[in-house]
């Protein structure tokens, strides 16, 4: 069916731009309004606002029993965080998931910040080298599927970023996504490797790539909320993901202002705009 297949037209490709620059937007707006002493709740309205304001809607909340627009998600919390009463702390990791809908295409991306605590600053350089380690995984894995054939490739990369530090963890209960007029399609997109090659990469394939990496151990939980991922030895983790369409003339990163051109650049990958 066209529109729901792996791969998407070049008119549907464009469609995907705004859903995304709308992403990015709310969570650059939540990464300003990060600080000890705001709770997620505020956050999750920091980033509807934006969404609404932006023509668009939060898609998260058109999930069965979800009506949040975040995932906010701290320190041995992975993902699926409920956005609530939690007051932000000195030293808290957050991962924080957003995605817009407009026009009836979708956007998903997330991020993973360490609020400052000058007094323990041991503390916070484990936990940011941790996102950062996360971050470089997810860059690594984009800069695959730019010259990958099939998507395999993109997962061997993320691990070999991130193994790259001995003592974290990639998820393996949680993958990546196809994304589209829905924010989950196939295909899966493994963070690590995989024995079958997976979808072909091929103009109109776009995918959610998105690392979820634990300090310690990757086993993890659902609390009684019936969302939030834990890690099951309390370890750390961090969360990073964006939206990138494969085209014609090569890559683009939707959730990234720029296409992802600076983070690109030490791979050699130029991002190119959708035609
Ligand atoms: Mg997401
Ligand atoms: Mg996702």
């Amino acid at each position: 069916m066209r529109g729901r297949g792996l791969y998407k037209s070049a008119d549907e490709l464009r469609l995907m731009v705004a859903p995304g620059l709308l992403t990015a937007a709310a969570l650059d707006a939540v990464r300003s309004a990060i600080r000890s002493g705001v709770s997620t709740s505020e956050l999750d309205a920091v980033a509807e606002r934006v969404i609404r304001t932006g023509g668009g809607v939060p898609n998260f909340a058109k999930e069965p029993g979800y009506r949040h627009t975040l995932c906010v998600s701290v320190n041995e919390e992975v993902v699926h965080g409920v956005p609530g009463e939690r007051v932000l702390e000195p030293g808290d990791l957050v991962s924080v998931d957003a995605g817009a809908e407009v026009a009836g295409w979708n956007g998903d991306s997330a991020f993973t910040v360490v609020v400052p605590d000058p007094s323990r600053p041991e503390l916070v350089a484990a936990r940011q080298a941790l996102a950062d380690a996360t971050e470089a995984g997810l860059w690594a894995g984009i800069a695959a599927l730019a010259g990958a054939r099939h998507l395999n490739e993109v997962g061997a990369e993320i691990a070999d970023a991130v193994e790259r530090h001995d003592e974290y963890g990639i998820l393996e209960d949680y993958v990546g996504h196809g994304i589209g007029r829905s924010m989950h399609e196939e295909p899966p997109v493994f963070n690590y490797p995989v024995r079958h090659r997976g979808a072909a990469v091929k103009p109109g394939l776009v995918v959610a790539i998105e690392p979820m990496v634990t300090a310690g151990g990757i086993e993890t939980s659902v609390l009684d909320d019936g969302w939030t991922v834990v890690t099951d030895d309390g370890s750390d983790a961090a969360h990073w993901e964006h939206s990138v369409a494969v085209h014609r003339d090569g890559i683009w990163v939707l959730t990234a202002r720029d296409g992802g051109a600076q983070r690109l650049a030490p791979f050699g990958v130029v991002p190119v705009p959708i035609p």
